[in-house]
């Protein structure tokens, strides 16, 4: 690190978007080093021991359907470098109170005869978007663009630029089709009335269904291990414990990309960049926050409704408006009463991640940007909900509210853990619409305040070092 010159490119930050940018820039014969502030490699791919010893937790991204469907990530033997995917029999459970649930399976139709009055209506919706996946992902992970498949690309969006709500109130006459859709459109951080945020159910849906939503045998730290192998096995270079305060603290290289959000690229860079895009970037927009917990569990989840032990994830919120109530309250800065957690169980599935016999839970709710108010009590209520007795199998606890979050990995801004808000304008100017570039020669943004946006996919990245090849650097 310290010969001048010696690289072409450096990455600042280890997260999937910075490995991924460092892979295709190394692939295309650049001599890159990445660095990576924290001791650990992955930023929101790492997995540690955070309750108990011999408990291996996810500390960010658990379930990887956009990592399983990744143009980009597909394209790299990673399987040769330990990463193994591991596909729970059930995507997603999304039990409600009478003690059933609806389970999304690889087959659209098992899925739809979980709906109820909803079967046909749920078939008629995803049968011919999972049928264009194929065409649809490399327009949907990827910049805005001219597509090349416009017909697949409008029969998606003109559903897709929907709110989530009118979508499934005009789609589903019932309570079952309905939460679920909610709960899969909730991944959007977004109010579910905003338009838009139904292209984020769609896509969680159809992966579910097209590709299915893997966990990473050994933890997501796998995912992170893989690519830094595979990237040192093309000549480029990792040092971790370097944190970059300035850019200018760097040894020189053609390329500098930065696989943070924009506040950070103010601080790293701001001297650097004209007074109206520093201004564009002062006014990019972060959103609500995770509040986390890992419990280290004695045995699996009671779950009162069959098909719930069989998921990877479980989706706690019931009905539409309870969903919907869940999602709006952290725009309005307010905690939710019941609020919409998101449940993975891993280690049903992977045996690597605790003693024999023994379990591991992650979980998460939505909460304001940078909200300090406890909710893990409210969590645990919504599971024990849905699995009365679950409070008997905890053998101890891990709790990450946004400001714990932000220390793990300093681009969790707030507790935002897709490195800015998804509305439907930063889904297109992201930060800004220069994108991955900046009016800096040489300075580029890699992360997912990029587009596609959050997500362990390592497309940002791609895109990114694109930018940097066909700027001739
Ligand atoms: C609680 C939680 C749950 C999630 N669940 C999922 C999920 O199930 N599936 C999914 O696909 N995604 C999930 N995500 C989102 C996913 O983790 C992120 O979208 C993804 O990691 C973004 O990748 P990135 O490379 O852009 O940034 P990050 O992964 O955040 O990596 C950024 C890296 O840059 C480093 N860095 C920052 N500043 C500096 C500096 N000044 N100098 C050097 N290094 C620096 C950081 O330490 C970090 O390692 C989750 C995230 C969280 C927090």
């Amino acid at each position: 690190m310290s010969r001048p010159g010696a690289y072409d490119a450096i990455i600042i930050g280890s997260g999937p978007n910075g490995l991924a940018a460092a892979i295709a820039l190394a692939r295309a014969g650049r001599r890159v080093l990445v660095c990576e502030a924290e001791q650990t490699i992955g930023g929101g791919a790492r997995s540690a021991e955070l309750t108990l010893p011999g408990f291996t937790h996810d500390v960010c991204s658990a379930a990887h359907p956009l990592a399983a469907g990744s143009p980009f990530l597909r394209s790299l033997p990673l399987d040769q470098y330990g990463l193994e995917f591991i596909y729970p029999p059930v995507s997603l459970a999304h039990p409600f109170d009478d003690g059933t649930a609806a389970l999304l399976e690889r087959s659209v139709a098992a899925t739809g005869e979980t709906l109820g009055v909803d079967g046909m209506a749920y078939r008629r919706l995803m049968k011919p978007l999972v049928a264009d996946w194929a065409l649809l992902a490399p327009a949907l992970l990827g910049p805005p663009r001219l597509p090349r498949h416009p017909l697949a690309l409008a029969r998606f969006g003109l559903k897709a630029l929907r709110s989530a709500r009118g979508l499934a109130a005009s789609r589903f006459a019932g309570e079952r089709a309905r939460g679920f859709f909610a709960g899969l459109a909730a991944h959007s951080f977004l109010p579910l009335e905003r338009l838009a945020t139904a292209a984020f159910g769609l896509v969680l849906g159809i992966t579910g269904h097209a590709v299915g939503w893997p966990v990473a045998r050994g933890g997501s730290q796998s995912i992170a291990n893989a690519l830094a192998a595979y990237l040192r096995s093309l000549g480029g270079e990792i040092v971790t414990g370097r944190r970059v305060a300035s850019i200018d603290d760097l040894p020189s290289a053609r390329a500098i990309l930065c696989d943070v959000t924009p506040r950070q690229l103010l601080r790293l860079a701001g001297h650097r960049l004209p007074p109206n895009y520093r201004r564009r970037l002062e006014r990019y927009r972060y959103g609500p926050a995770a509040y986390k917990v890992d419990w280290a569990l004695n045995e699996p989840v009671p779950w009162k409704a069959e098909g719930c032990s069989r998921a990877g994830i479980v989706h706690l919120g019931g009905t539409l408006a309870e969903i919907s109530a869940a999602e709006s309250a952290p725009w309005k800065g307010e905690q939710a009463d019941k609020p919409f957690v998101l449940v993975a169980q891993p280690s049903l599935f992977d045996p690597t991640r605790a003693p024999a016999g023994k379990h591991t839970l992650w979980a998460y709710c939505h909460v304001p940007h940078g909200s300090t108010f406890d909710m893990t009590e409210r969590i645990e209520k919504q599971i024990e909900r849905f699995a009365p007795g679950f409070r008997d199998c905890v053998l101890a606890r891990g709790v990450m509210p946004p400001a714990a979050l932000e220390r793990h990995n300093a681009n969790l801004v707030g507790g935002d853990i897709n490195g800015g808000a998804q509305d439907l304008r930063q889904l297109f100017a992201r930060p800004t619409r220069r994108l991955y570039s900046t009016p800096a020669r040489g300075l580029y943004l890699c992360s997912s305040s990029t587009p596609p946006g959050g997500g362990v996919h390592g497309m940002c990245g791609y895109f990114a070092a694109r930018a940097v090849l066909q700027d001739g650097l």
